[in-house]
């Protein structure tokens, strides 16, 4: 080769580098720039969900407000307030066998219990849990009634076979039924409206406990329906029964809800109201809260706008098991639409719940080295193709978000019940006279997979109520776990309104 041939070929050779240069350091610009959009996506959830201190007591104070306004007057509140016709707890003097229904979720329970008359002697208890068909979840009430008549039934005749003592009538239900309902009597009541993905239009304005009543004749399972409560009820019952400190409840599962002990007097809106013993047990309905000091996102507004039900349930949304997996893949779509980091977007990305909460739970505690879980969950669930660790780090942190913001906000909840009787330290709100200040031992019963399973969350929620409360009040409050007492609770409010009861005194 010449000289000159030499040259060309040099020249050629430094331009093809060059271009090839400038392709690589185009790239690592782009993939630069797509990254920062990702980080982006992450660094705007984390401002619009923050939930320091002050934001939180706001919000308890706005709860403990509504709380009053809905005791005041009929749709005084977003807050229902339902009374609950539960005027008394029991105590422990409750005797014999009763058997229990808890319906409102993602699945249902039918139990037997066995109580031995005094506090915390529950002799035994039996569980049988199914998930319910997604299909009866919009079918007719009928249908889904048939449906958990059979299998108490079946429950019920295997149960009785198996201890010898097949009954042929006498038996009593406490009926768990975890959706908005206005109480005609402690055993009745009429279905305001569903929620958590439940549209059975039939039965809104129906009498739950007589469609269920029917639903028994139909099957011949002899029972009577002597509580309907909901699930929070049940869980306060069963947590009064071990605890007599014990002074509200509050779920945390696919849904979320609260009930407390409310005095006579304080139930503005049904002057007159008589009680054996002065009080009612309040169901709040909070899933329904809302104020504009919670932090809102423009995924949870599209969420709500997809829901069946939106502009309802508000706090709901943002705090339980149904909805946090879908609000952290309406972010990882996002992330994924609006930079090529995770490839071409996944269908499945794209579909609607199907990112549930324990896998999102799986994800956001993925304590392995390189989150392994993390990537198996994009690949198998979402369909995302394996991608860079620092990308899964943002997913892990996307869960992290959602799932805090949710527990902070339940803690403020809790607090503003505690406020609103009188126990985080202060004067209640709305009471004239001086109350006496010192801190009592002050006991919440919990239930539900989401606190229950979902570790992350329940420390948040731990961590942020001692932040609003100070260390030494937080001290004198237990949030205390009544393991299936939506169930075990409705058959003891059963016992305890029981007109054939045998009590110990
Ligand atoms: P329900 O009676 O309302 O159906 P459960 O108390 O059985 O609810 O809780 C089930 C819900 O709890 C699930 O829908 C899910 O959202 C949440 N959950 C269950 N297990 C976990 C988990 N390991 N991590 C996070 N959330 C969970
Ligand atoms: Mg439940």
């Amino acid at each position: 080769m010449g000289r000159k041939w030499r040259e060309v070929a040099a020249i050629a050779v430094a331009v093809t580098f060059a271009a090839v240069s400038v392709v690589t350091v185009g790239k690592r610009v782009r993939k630069r720039r797509e990254w920062g959009r990702v980080e982006g996506i992450v660094r705007e959830l984390e401002k619009e969900c923050e939930t320091d201190v002050g934001r939180l007591r706001q919000l308890a104070d706005a709860l403990a407000v509504e709380m009053n306004a809905g005791l005041a007057s009929e749709g005084g509140s977003k807050l229902k307030m339902l009374l609950t016709d539960v005027d008394r707890l029991p105590d422990g003097s409750e005797k014999g066998i009763y058997y229990a229904l808890d319906l409102g979720g993602t699945n249902f329970r039918a139990l037997q219990v066995h109580l031995g008359g005094q506090r915390s002697s529950i002799l035994s208890h039996d569980v049988e849990r199914q998930p319910i068909p997604r299909h009866l979840m919009t079918s007719t009430s009928e249908e889904l009634f048939d449906f958990v008549a059979a299998a108490l039934k079946s429950f019920v005749e295997n149960k009785e076979t198996c201890d010898g003592d097949v009954r042929d009538s006498g038996r009593e239900l406490g009926f768990t039924f975890s959706f908005p309902v206005n109480q005609t009597s402690v055993s009745s009541g009429i279905l305001i409206r569903w929620t958590k993905g439940f549209a059975i239009e039939d039965m809104v304005g129906k009498d739950v406990s007589e469609s269920l009543q029917l639903a028994l004749r139909r099957k011949g399972l002899d029972m009577r329906i002597v509580a309907l409560v909901n699930d929070s009820v049940g869980t306060l019952a069963l947590g009064y029964y071990h605890d007599p400190d014990t002074v509200a409840a509050v779920i945390f599962g696919t849904g979320t809800n609260a009930c407390y002990i409310e005095r006579r007097e304080a139930i503005i809106k049904c002057q007159g109201l008589n009680t054996s013993f002065g009080i009612m047990v309040v169901n709040m309905e909070w899933g329904s809260f809302w104020s504009s000091h919670l932090p809102r996102t423009s995924y949870d507004i599209e969420l709500d706008l997809d829901s069946p039900n939106p502009t309802e349930q508000g706090f709901e949304k943002m705090i339980s098991g149904m909805y946090l997996g879908e609000i952290a893949r309406k972010v990882i779509l996002r992330m994924a639409q609006e930079s090529d980091s995770f490839g071409v977007v996944p269908s499945k990305l794209s579909t609607p719940f199907i990112l549930r909460t324990p896998m999102m739970a799986a994800m956001h505690e993925d304590e392995s080295q390189s989150l392994s879980e993390v990537d198996r969950i994009l690949s198998e669930i979402l369909e995302v193709p394996e991608v860079h660790p620092r990308l899964r780090k943002l997913v892990m942190k996307v869960c992290d978000i959602i799932t805090r913001r949710a527990a902070r906000l339940a803690a403020a909840g809790i607090v503003g019940i505690l406020k609103k009787i009188g126990r985080e330290g202060e004067r209640p709100l709305g009471s004239r006279s001086g109350h006496d200040t010192t801190m009592r031992r002050t006991v919440v019963a919990v239930e539900g997979g989401l606190y229950v399973s979902y570790t992350m969350f329940r420390e948040y929620l731990h961590e942020a109520l001692e932040e609003i409360l100070g260390e030494d009040i937080a001290r004198h409050v237990v949030l205390q776990v009544t393991e299936d007492g939506s169930g075990i609770g409705a058959a003891l409010v059963a016992a305890a309104h029981s007109s054939t009861a045998v009590h110990t005194r």
